[in-house]
């Protein structure tokens, strides 16, 4: 049986992969060399595409890099001297945090509990904090910041460096990057491709800031710094060699994605979203975790269920795969991805079979 996969990351491959797989093979995408010129055809499309998808302003670079995580950990080389401050809503955010204490700077934050959000209006970052970490959409416990809360970070602290986390929600919904300094997502959720490959977005106040942090003789990393990156991107290349089949891959699929339009792709999401939300609203045996409305991811749905078990085996019987509950959640809830890869029909699917079942 086919199956139809709406976890939140790996999940259902983006619908025209299979097609780009075969016209790699074709091209020989797996063969041709980083420094050729169809590389860098490949990289400069990627680039543009992605400028254009996430409706990125002027000024704004894109390097590659293996994968968000990774992305975390380059951001606290080269972004943070000694402090940074996150919105820990969850796993995701959390990691970040640590990661940045592991490399013996000082990652503050302030943590809630899980299914509730991080209050901008309420929380205090110390000015000395020089990076502000935000996970727009926390994928482990399915909250979602609104934009506003982003905008009034900016405005309240406009010489640090904002970082926003998109990894499980762009392109799904709109969002203002003016208002971030950089940004980062990984392929394997909303863009539907295979895992490997992160995307790592920056403005030129973060390129000028990790050359002042290797000026003062700190160490910002080595091949992916991003005075390393963005060397190398000027001739759209990259310092190592890359995952060249996935680029090559994200190159066409933003390419589909931009052809569907970005606000189709919004309003999918959205319709999609009222779809999952009626669901669980009906069905006897799920409940929302997350319990202001306004925050609840439109991507991710985390959602509590009385027997998670029965429920993730009866769907898979149908060939339906939907997520665990992440971490201590596992015995407790489920999460259903809607991605721009997931129909409407197949949402509507889902939904059906999921109220039809007898738990
Ligand atoms: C999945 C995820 C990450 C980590 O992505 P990797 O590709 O595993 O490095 C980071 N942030 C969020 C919000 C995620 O959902």
């Amino acid at each position: 049986m086919k199956k139809l996969y709406f976890t939140p990351g790996p999940s259902q491959l983006y619908f025209t992969v299979e097609e780009h797989l075969k016209s790699a093979i074709k091209n020989d995408i797996g063969s041709i060399s980083h420094r050729s010129k169809a590389f860098e055809a490949i990289f400069s499309q990627c680039v543009s595409n992605i400028k254009a998808l996430l409706n990125l302003p002027e000024g704004y670079h894109v390097f590659f890099t293996a994968s968000a995580t990774e992305i975390w950990e380059r951001i606290g080389q080269n972004l943070i001297e000694r402090e940074s401050f996150h919105f820990v809503n969850g796993s995701f955010s959390s990691k970040f945090q640590s990661i940045v204490n592991n490399l013996n700077k000082s990652g503050l934050g302030k943590t809630v509990e899980e299914g509730q959000i991080v209050d901008v209006e309420k929380v205090l970052i110390p000015e000395t904090s020089e990076l502000i970490a935000i996970t727009f959409n926390e994928t482990s416990t399915g909250v979602m910041h609104e934009m506003e809360d982003v905008r009034k970070i900016r405005n309240a602290f406009p010489d640090q460096l904002i970082a926003l986390d998109v990894v499980s929600i762009a392109p799904g919904v709109p969002i203002d990057f003016s208002l971030v300094d950089t940004t980062y997502f990984s392929v394997q959720k909303c863009f539907g491709l295979p895992a490997g490959l992160g995307v790592w977005i920056v403005n030129d106040r973060c390129i000028e800031k990790s050359q002042q942090l290797l000026n003062k003789g700190m160490s910002i990393g080595s091949y992916h710094s991003l005075p390393e990156l963005e060397a190398k991107a000027k001739s759209n290349q990259t310092p190592e060699t890359p995952n060249v089949f996935n680029m090559y891959l994200l190159s066409k699929v933003t390419e589909d994605m931009l052809l569907k339009g970005t606000q189709q792709i919004h309003i999918e999401t959205n319709y999609k979203h009222a779809a999952i939300q009626h669901t669980v609203n009906e069905s006897p045996f799920l409940s929302h975790f997350v319990e202001a409305e306004k925050n609840r991811s439109k991507t991710t749905a985390v959602i509590n269920c009385t027997n998670p078990t029965k429920v993730m085996n009866a769907l898979a019987a149908k060939g339906l795969i939907i997520g665990s509950g992440y971490g201590k959640f596992k015995a407790s809830q489920v999460r259903i991805a809607n991605f721009p890869t997931h129909s409407k029909e197949q949402i509507e699917m889902l939904s059906d079979v999921i109220l039809s079942l007898n738990i």
